[in-house]
């Protein structure tokens, strides 16, 4: 059995949803995960920021598109009286509670982050729905595995396997005759049992969750494009899909930008050596990318780029044979949980970036007590990812070489076998990716 996730752009209109179906049933029985149809999730957001600024007319407003553009859809997907008004009655519950916390005048509470989370899970309940109805009106035993009833975590945000393990494998003994299995992606409920989510993006995470829990034989990743490419292909053009990538390298990339894939799915299917296929569903023949734990040896796959960056420099007099400086440092950000992506390190001085900046006033008032300390905002971490083992010679004087005359404020590599870490202005990220691709990848 494997696990197949579709993103929101797969399941974006009935079309899509019909072609979906398809694509799963000819892949045998599995579990199909899926994203909220695309925009929703934006669109909820919406509705819950005019809900903490007490804008309840900015918030029905919404409501009433996305309720107009899902009648549309039921009315498209679903051909029998009987499955539309169904399914209009389950999607009318989600209506229904999004305008619970529409409340008025005196009795108006609030709102709260808790009740956005149940807001927010309302597209994929909506998107699951839909597929288990068109699915049914095709005659096809479908079984909805309600993400709620098994995807917990801890307090600390991490999913708690066991439960998971426990709980779906039940569920799936329950559906013994099902021919598809259809759950939710990105929703979960917390430690204490509320509604909760895996943060944006993060139904890569649960299909990753699903196949680690069930030691599933694959996790197949269905996006709008044909695998991993070589770089942003936002940004840049003529970039091509890579064959094949390492976890480690896949983790790196995600985490350093490719949105392609989130950055917590790599780790389950690691743990668990189960691979990730990352396919097209708009060109389901294309081979895609295959990430394992074997990847072709001594090349660079790919670039990728990861904006938000504040660079903090700490310079210390004393740091000259002084032991315990950079306990000092590391220590300030523990204590504010901020985490931290790049370090370069001289006798003199440390610089390491974020991307979090919320505690950074305390962090750079604390850190002053052991140096001067000076802060670049707007930066961005250009990541170059393949076989950089320091044997490997060359690479990163051509990861280097390639900027030419773009200024780079620090370098980080050696830190692990995959990557070269470089920091530049954000002003010169598209020229700097570019610049990357012509060098490292010519045609
Ligand atoms: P989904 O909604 O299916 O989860 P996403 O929008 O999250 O899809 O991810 C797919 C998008 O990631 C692509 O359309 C592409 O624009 C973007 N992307 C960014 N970097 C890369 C990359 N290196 N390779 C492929 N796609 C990338
Ligand atoms: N629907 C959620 C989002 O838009 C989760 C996902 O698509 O992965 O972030
Ligand atoms: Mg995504």
């Amino acid at each position: 059995m494997k696990v197949l996730k579709f993103g929101g752009t797969s399941v974006g209109s009935p079309q899509r949803i019909k072609h979906v179906a398809s694509l799963a049933l000819e892949r045998g029985r599995n579990i199909v995960v899926l994203s909220a149809m695309s925009g929703t999730t934006n669109s909820l957001v919406e509705i819950s920021d005019y809900l903490y600024k007490g804008n309840i007319p900015g918030a029905q407003e919404i409501l009433n598109a996305l309720e107009a553009k899902y009648d549309a859809v039921v009315e498209e997907l679903l051909t029998t009286v009987g499955a539309r008004a169904e399914a209009l009655k389950a999607i009318g519950r989600s209506w229904d509670l999004i305008r619970g916390f529409f409340a008025r005048g005196d009795r108006r509470a609030p709102f709260t982050a808790k009740q956005e989370k149940e807001i927010l899970a309302q597209g994929e309940l909506i998107s699951t729905a839909l597929m288990v109805a068109h699915l049914r009106e095709r005659g096809v035993r479908a079984a909805m595995l309600p993400a709620l009833s098994f995807m917990r975590t801890f307090d600390n945000g991490e999913p708690d396997m066991a439960y998971i393990r426990e709980k779906l494998s039940v569920l799936l003994a329950q559906h013994a005759d099902a021919e598809l299995f259809i759950t939710q992606g990105f929703i979960c409920r917390d430690s204490a049992g509320q509604v909760a989510n895996l943060q944006r993006g993060g139904s890569d995470y649960s299909a990753s969750i699903i196949g680690a829990v069930l030691d599933l034989e694959e996790i197949q990743i269905w996006t709008d494009i044909d695998g991993m490419h070589n770089n942003d292909p936002r940004f840049v053009e003529g970039t091509r899909p890579v064959g094949r990538l390492h976890f480690e390298e896949a983790a790196e990339l995600a985490y350093f930008g490719a949105k392609i894939l989130h950055p917590t799915c790599v780790l389950p299917a690691k743990l668990h050596n189960i691979p990730v296929r990352l396919l097209n569903t708009l060109d389901p023949q294309a081979p895609g990318t295959l990430i394992c734990n074997t990847a072709p040896d001594g090349t660079i796959k790919a670039i990728a780029a990861k904006d938000g960056i504040t660079a903090i420099k700490i310079k210390s007099g004393r740091m000259l044979l002084a032991y315990g400086f950079l306990h000092k440092v590391f220590e300030t950000f523990e204590n504010h949980r901020t985490s931290i992506d790049m370090i370069a390190t001289s006798e003199v001085g440390v610089t390491v970036t974020v991307d979090n900046v919320e505690r950074l006033a305390a962090i750079v008032d604390e850190l002053k007590n052991f140096g001067t300390v000076s802060v670049d905002h707007d930066m961005v971490i250009l990541c170059v990812v393949g076989d950089l083992e320091w044997h490997n010679a060359g690479f990163e004087a051509r990861a280097v070489a390639a900027l030419g005359d773009i200024p780079i404020r620090m370098i980080s590599y050696g830190g692990s076998n995959y990557n070269i870490s470089m920091l530049v202005r954000k002003d010169d990220k598209v020229e700097a990716l570019r610049r990357l691709s012509a060098n490292l990848f010519p045609v």
